[in-house]
C-alpha cells in the first residue's frame, strides 16, 4: 500500500502544534532537558546535519513516553566569520558561491542580493534549518528559540565574560594563536577550511655568534647542545639576513615571515646564499668553542629558521649528514674543509639503557641508512628521541644537568640557555597548511595583550576532569579523548576583530568568539522563553538578574524591580532553572570533541555549582552518501529539505538511524530508503487488517507470541537506554517478523479465527515502540488501530503487561525445530512425503539430559566428569548402555544459547509425546498434506521399520519420513 508521506507529515505535524505537544514547562513530573548543539545558520541543513538532530529528537520522544517532561529546544548561533566571508564573496560577485545558493539550495535571486549584509544571510538560513527541523518532525519547542546576536543573549555572554573574569579565567596576555594575517583575527576550527584545527609547537631557537651576526638554529632538543659538533646550512638555499629587533640573523626567508608575525621587528637586509657560509665558524652559546658550517641537503627552509645543529650522536640525520661530508664526494667542500671535517667525531651526552655510547650510529646501521635523503631517517629520528626522552639520562659532559633524566631536565635547560641572552622562540604550525576560509594560508602568531580563556589553569583542568568522571559518555569508548583534550588545552584566545557577536563587555574594540560565546547557553533557554513572550525585556537585564536565576543571590523583590518585573515572575524564572537544570543530555557530532563539546563542560564547572554540571554527553559519527563523504566538490550534498520532500520524514529518518550505531559513520543511499519505506508500507497494511477484538483464552502458541513480545519489549528498551538506536530499530523492524510468521502458521494449521485480539496487541505494542523513530506513520497507524490518544503521548512499552511464560517457549521451541528438521531432510532426501513418525526420547534419557543440564549451567562442560557422575547415579547409569548420548546431548545443550538452557532448566521434563501429537499434527498436515504418528522410544507397541527410535534425545526427537 503505497503512502503519500508528505500528506501523512503534515497532518500529525498540525495535530502536534494545535496540542502544544512539544511546549514544555516546569511541573510536577521529573524532567530530562536534552540538548544538541544549535546550527550556524550559513546555508541550509543536509542530510548529514540531520543525523545528530534526530538523534536528540528520538531520545526525546523516547524519555516523553516514559513519562519524563523533556524540554527540548533549540537555538541559532550567528556568531562568528564565516558568515561575515560569505557577505564579502557576495559582494565581491564571487561566481562560484553564487551559483551554489541558486542551483543548488535554491535561493531566489532577490534574496541573494541581499546577502551582502550578513545578518540577512544568517537570518534566510535561520528560517530555512528552523521549517526543516518543523518537517522532520523535531518536538522542539519553539517558544524558546533565539539567535545569539538577541539583545538578551548579549547580556547573558555580557554576565558570563565578566564573571569568568572575576574568577580569573579570563586573562589578558601574550599567547600564540592560529592567525589569518588576511583578516587579521584569530582563526581556530570553525575559521578553517575542512574545519582543521592550527595545531602548533614551539621550537627554542639557539643562537651561535658568527663575528657579531647571529647564526640561529631551531630545535626541539636543546639539551643535545652539548653535544653539538657542527651546523648543518642548506647551500642551494637563498637565506636572508635580517635586522631582528637590535641583531642581525642568517634565517631562510619563511623563518623571517614566521618571525614577524612573533611580536619581532624584522627588517630584511640581503639575501645571501647558503653556500657562502659553507666552512666558516660559529660560537656555541655554552663554550668558547666554534663549530664549523657544513652543507647538508636534508636541512628545509621551511623548517625552523632553515639552519640546524649537528648532534651526530643522538641524531641520525646528523650522522649521516657527517658520514656523507667525510666521503669527499659533497663538491661544495674543499679539500681544506674536508681535512677539518675528519676530525670531527659524535660527542655522546646522554645515557640511556638499551642503547649504545652513539646510538645514531647503531640505528643508522641497522636501517640500512645509506644518504641523507633517506626516507627512513624520520623513523629512526622518532625511534631514539622517544626513547632518550622518557629514559635519557644527561651525561657528564652535560655540567650541572649531569645525572638528570631529560624528561625532567628539559625545561631547566631551556631557562639556563634563555638567561645566557642565545636564546629565543619559534613557534611554527604542525598541520600546515592550514587555510583559512578566506584562502589565505594561516600562521602561528604571538597575541599580545589578548584575552585568553586561561584553559591551561590546573585547577580549572582538574575540576572539569571531575566532572566528567561523574558524566555519562556514550558511547564510552570516546572518554579518554575528553581526557587528551583537556589534558593539552592551553590559552585559548576568546575575542575577535570581526564578525557578529557580543562586544567584550570591558573592551568593545572586541567581539566575543564564536567557540566562547555558545558553551553554557542551555541555560539561557530557560530565560528566551519570558523574553519571547514579552514578560521580560531584554535590554533591560542586569548581572544582578542573571545572578539571581542561576545562584539565587540577593533580594528577587529589590532585582525584580529594578528590570520592571514582579517579584513573582522572577522567582518563576529562577524556579524554572532550578527545575530543567542541569542538561541531563548533551548531542553533538564528533567533530566538536575537541572544542566545543570540552569548552562546555569547562565553563559550566567554572560558572555553575555541582548540582548544575552536565550529567551526559552523546557523540555521534557523520553521514556518508552511499558509502562517500559528502562535499560540495563531490556534488552529493542533499538538502535536507528537499531529501523530505521526496521521500517524506520518517524514512528518513529512519534510513539515517539504521545503518549505524553512534560512532559509525552512517551511510544514505537509495536502497536503504526504499527498504524501509516497503517495511513501513507493510505495517501500515497490516494496521488496516487487525482490529481490537477481545483475547480468548490463551493457547499455547499465544502464551508464546506474547511472551516473545514481551522479550521485544525489553531487548528495545534496554537498547534505547543506552542509545543502541540501530539495535533497537532492527529489533522492531525486523526481528519480531519471524516470530510472527511462526504464529501465522500456526494459527492457520488450527484454523483458528479468534488472533486478531492478539495481532493487534502486537502490532499496538510494535507501532508504539516505533514511535519515537518515525512518529508520523507510527500516529497514522496508532490511529488505524483504533486509538484516540496519540501515540507520541502513549506509555512506552517497558513491558507489555505479560509474564513471560518459559514453559510455552520451550514448546514452541521444540515444534520449530521439528519443522525444520522435516525441512532439512526433505531438501537433502528429495522424497515427497507419504507417512511422517516423530519418536521421542525415553525417561532415562530425559532424566540424563537434566543432570547433563545442571552441570553445563554450573559452568562443568568437562564430559568425562560429566560421565562419572552420571554413571554415579543409579537413576541415570543407563548411560553405559549408550555412552556416545552423553556427547551429542551435551553438544545439543552447548549449541542453543544461555536463555534457552535456563528456562529449560526452570522448566523441567515437559511431555513432548504429548505436546507433538496435539499441536503439530495439524501443521504437518497442512504443511505436507500427510499424517503424523508418534511414539515414545520407551513404547513397545511402536512402528519402527528402521529403528529410528534410539536416537531420540530429549528435544531433538528423532524422524521417519517415508
Ligand atoms: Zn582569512
Amino acid at each position: 500500500m503505497e503512502i503519500d508521506w508528505n500528506t501523512i507529515d503534515r497532518k500529525w505535524q498540525k495535530k502536534w502544534l494545535e496540542n502544544n505537544d512539544h511546549e514544555i514547562d516546569s511541573n510536577n513530573k521529573e524532567k530530562k532537558f536534552i540538548t544538541v548543539a544549535y546550527p550556524y545558520p550559513n546555508s541550509p541543513q543536509h542530510i548529514g546535519h540531520g543525523r545528530t538532530y534526530t538523534i536528540a529528537d528520538v531520545h526525546s520522544r523516547y524519555l516523553r513516553m516514559k513519562g519524563f517532561n523533556v524540554l527540548f529546544p533549540m537555538g541559532f548561533h550567528y556568531t562568528g566569520t564565516p558568515i561575515l566571508g560569505m557577505a564579502k564573496r557576495v559582494e565581491a560577485n564571487d561566481a562560484e558561491l553564487i551559483e551554489g545558493f541558486k542551483t543548488l539550495y535554491k535561493v531566489p535571486e532577490d534574496k541573494i542580493k541581499e546577502f551582502v549584509e550578513p545578518v540577512k544571510i544568517a537570518d534566510y538560513f535561520h528560517e530555512e534549518i528552523k521549517s526543516g527541523m518543523i518537517e522532520m518532525g523535531y518536538s522542539i519547542d519553539w517558544r524558546r528559540e533565539f539567535t545569539t546576536i538577541d539583545p538578551a543573549y548579549q547580556k547573558f555572554i555580557e554576565w558570563q565574560f565578566r564573571n569568568l573574569k572575576e574568577k580569573n579565567l579570563i586573562v589578558q596576555g601574550s599567547h600564540p594563536v592560529g592567525w589569518c594575517p588576511k583578516d587579521q583575527n584569530p582563526v581556530s576550527q570553525h575559521d578553517t577550511l575542512g574545519d582543521v584545527e592550527p595545531d602548533f609547537t614551539e621550537y627554542i631557537v639557539i643562537k651561535f655568534d658568527l663575528n657579531g651576526i647571529k647564526i640561529p638554529v631551531a630545535t626541539l632538543r636543546p639539551e643535545t647542545l652539548f653535544g653539538v659538533t657542527n651546523i648543518w646550512i642548506n647551500p642551494q638555499v637563498m637565506y636572508q639576513k635580517i635586522k631582528v629587533n637590535d641583531e642581525i640573523w642568517i634565517t631562510s626567508p619563511e623563518c623571517a615571515r614566521k618571525l614577524e608575525f612573533l611580536e619581532k621587528k624584522i627588517e630584511v637586509i640581503e639575501d645571501v646564499l647558503g653556500s657562502d657560509f659553507v666552512g666558516q665558524s660559529a660560537k656555541a652559546p655554552h663554550s668558547s668553542d666554534s663549530v664549523l658550517i657544513l652543507p647538508a641537503s636534508f636541512v628545509k627552509s621551511d623548517n625552523g629558521t632553515g639552519i640546524v645543529m649537528s648532534v651526530p650522536a643522538h641524531a641520525p640525520f646528523d650522522y649521516q649528514a657527517l658520514l656523507d661530508s667525510k666521503s669527499g664526494k659533497n663538491k661544495s667542500i674543499n679539500s681544506d674543509l674536508l681535512k677539518n671535517i675528519q676530525n670531527i667525531e659524535p660527542i655522546s651526552m646522554i645515557n640511556t639503557e638499551g642503547l649504545g655510547n652513539i646510538p645514531a650510529k647503531d640505528i643508522v646501521e641497522k636501517m640500512g641508512i645509506s644518504h641523507q635523503d633517506d626516507p627512513k631517517l624520520e623513523e629512526a629520528t622518532k625511534e631514539i628521541y622517544s626513547k632518550e626522552f622518557y629514559e635519557g639520562i644527561l651525561g657528564d659532559n652535560t655540567k650541572q644537568f649531569a645525572g638528570k633524566k631529560i624528561s625532567e631536565a628539559k625545561d631547566e635547560i631551556k631557562e639556563w640557555i634563555t638567561k645566557t641572552g642565545s636564546a629565543d622562540i619559534l613557534l611554527e604550525l604542525t598541520n600546515s597548511p592550514v587555510k583559512c576560509r578566506c584562502g589565505t594560508e594561516c600562521v602561528v602568531k604571538l597575541l599580545s595583550n589578548q584575552w585568553f580563556l586561561d584553559y591551561s589553569n590546573k585547577d580549572w583542568k582538574q575540576k572539569a576532569h571531575r566532572c566528567f568522571e561523574g558524566m555519562n559518555i556514550l558511547p564510552n569508548e570516546i572518554r579518554s579523548e575528553f581526557d587528551k583534550v583537556l589534558d593539552w588545552l592551553r590559552e585559548r584566545a576568546c575575542a575577535r576583530q570581526h564578525g557578529l557577536g557580543t562586544k567584550v563587555p570591558w573592551d568593545k574594540e572586541w567581539l566575543v568568539e564564536s567557540l566562547a560565546d555558545s558553551v553554557i547557553y542551555m541555560a539561557f533557554y530557560i530565560i528566551s522563553k519570558y523574553v519571547n513572550k514579552k514578560e521580560i525585556n531584554g535590554n533591560d537585564l542586569t548581572d544582578e538578574f542573571f545572578d539571581y536565576v542561576f545562584y539565587g543571590e540577593k533580594d528577587s523583590g529589590e532585582i525584580a524591580n529594578k528590570i520592571n518585573i514582579t517579584k513573582e515572575k522572577l522567582e518563576e524564572i529562577r524556579n524554572e532553572f532550578l527545575y530543567f537544570y542541569p542538561v541531563d543530555s548533551r548531542h553533538s557530532g564528533r567533530d566538536l570533541v575537541p572544542n566545543h563539546l570540552t569548552f562546555f563542560v569547562l565553563n559550566h564547572v567554572a560558572l555553575f555549582p555541582e548540582e548544575n554540571w552536565p550529567q551526559e554527553i552523546v557523540v555521534n559519527g557523520s553521514v556518508l552518501m552511499a558509502g562517500k563523504k559528502m562535499s560540495k566538490s563531490m556534488g552529493n550534498i542533499i538538502p535536507l529539505r528537499d531529501a523530505v520532500r521526496k521521500h517524506g520524514a520518517d524514512p528518513i529518518r529512519l534510513t539515517i538511524l539504521i545503518s549505524a550505531e553512534l560512532l559509525q559513520d552512517a551511510d544514505f543511499n537509495v536502497e536503504a530508503i526504499n527498504g524501509i519505506k516497503n517495511k513501513l508500507e507493510l505495517m501500515y497494511e497490516n494496521s488496516t487488517k487487525t482490529k481490537a477484538e477481545e483475547i480468548p483464552e490463551l493457547e499455547p502458541e499465544d502464551k508464546w507470541i506474547l511472551s516473545m513480545l514481551q522479550n521485544l519489549a525489553l531487548n528495545v528498551s534496554q537498547s534505547m537506554d543506552k542509545i543502541r538506536f540501530r539495535e533497537a530499530l532492527h529489533h522492531i523492524l525486523y526481528d519480531f517478523d519471524s516470530e510472527l510468521q511462526w504464529y501465522l502458521k500456526r494459527t492457520k494449521s488450527k484454523q483458528r479465527t479468534n488472533i486478531s485480539g492478539i495481532l493487534h496487541k502486537t502490532l499496538s505494542s510494535r507501532v508504539l515502540m516505533l514511535s519515537p523513530f518515525a512518529p508520523h506513520i507510527a500516529e497514522e497507524i496508532w490511529e488505524k488501530l483504533g486509538n484516540s490518544e496519540l501515540a507520541s503521548k502513549s506509555a512506552w512499552p517497558s513491558s507489555i503487561g505479560i509474564e513471560i511464560d518459559s514453559k510455552s517457549i520451550q514448546t514452541e521451541t521444540l515444534l520449530k525445530s521439528i519443522i525444520d528438521d522435516i525441512n532439512n531432510i526433505l531438501k537433502v532426501t528429495k522424497i515427497s512425503p507419504k507417512k511422517i513418525t516423530i519418536y521421542t526420547a525415553e525417561q532415562w534419557k530425559s532424566k540424563a539430559y537434566n543432570s547433563i543440564l545442571k552441570n553445563v549451567l554450573d559452568g562443568q562442560t568437562n564430559i568425562g566428569t560429566i560421565i562419572k557422575s552420571l554413571i554415579a547415579n543409579k537413576e541415570t547409569e543407563q548411560i553405559k548402555k549408550d555412552p556416545d548420548f552423553v556427547k551429542k546431548a551435551l553438544n545439543d545443550i552447548l549449541s542453543e544459547p544461555v536463555e534457552l538452557r535456563k528456562g529449560r532448566m526452570n522448566v523441567g521434563q515437559i511431555d513432548e509425546k504429548q505436546i507433538i501429537s496435539s499441536e503439530l499434527s495439524s501443521l504437518v498436515k497442512n504443511d505436507y498434506d500427510v499424517e503424523l504418528s508418534v511414539f515414545s522410544e520407551s513404547d513397545s507397541e511402536k512402528y519402527d521399520p528402521k529403528n529410528k527410535a534410539k536416537a531420540a534425545r530429549p528435544f531433538k526427537p528423532a524422524i521417519l519420513i517415508e
